[in-house]
């Protein structure tokens, strides 16, 4: 019947990924899009900016009392992301898997065919983001896209 999704009720999502200044330098780019398509996402949007210390301390308000943030922020601003809408049933949860825990040392250990054990370094070199929730993937999609357009919005300078 039509009145049960075949999905198992997952719904499609969108989320963000980012890969941060350390997965582009080391040049992880193509083994992360192969990662995100293999995994059955679909990439909606793709563009590579760079973060100035403003918008690198605003994307990550949250953590803007953490003893770590001044170096989080040098570390988003070190050279460009990119950045990309994910599209697929359940993306926010699944795309938080594939990267794996936040610390790079500890995913090694735990979920060594992650993302961030095979491309990250350590609890803050670790290579991608993702978002943590509907309303953090809502509110990181509309900080970088407008809405329907897809046309970048604020002052990123877009490479
Ligand atoms: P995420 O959602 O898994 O990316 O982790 P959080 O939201 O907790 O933290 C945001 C980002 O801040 C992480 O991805 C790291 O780059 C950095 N970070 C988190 N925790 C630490 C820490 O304990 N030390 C340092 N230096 N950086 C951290
Ligand atoms: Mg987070």
């Amino acid at each position: 019947s039509g009145v049960f999704a075949s999905n198992g009720g997952m719904k499609m999502e969108k989320t963000l990924a980012m890969i941060k200044p350390d997965g582009l330098r080391g040049n992880y780019t193509e083994r992360i899009k192969g990662a995100i398509v293999e995994s059955g996402f679909r990439i909606l949007e793709e563009r590579i900016v760079e973060l100035d210390e403003d918008r690198a301390s605003r994307f990550y308000a949250e953590h803007s009392s953490r003893s770590f943030f001044p170096n989080l922020v040098k570390y988003m601003t070190s050279g460009p992301v990119c950045i990309m809408v994910l599209e697929k049933q359940n993306a926010i949860a699944d795309w938080r898997a594939l990267i794996g825990p936040t610390d790079s040392v500890k995913a090694k250990a735990t979920h060594p065919n992650s993302i961030r054990a095979m491309c990250g370094l350590d609890s803050e070199k670790n290579c991608v983001h993702g978002s943590d929730s509907l309303l953090s993937a809502q509110r990181e999609i509309s900080f970088f896209f407008e809405e329907e357009t897809g046309e970048m919005v604020g002052n990123h300078d877009e490479l």
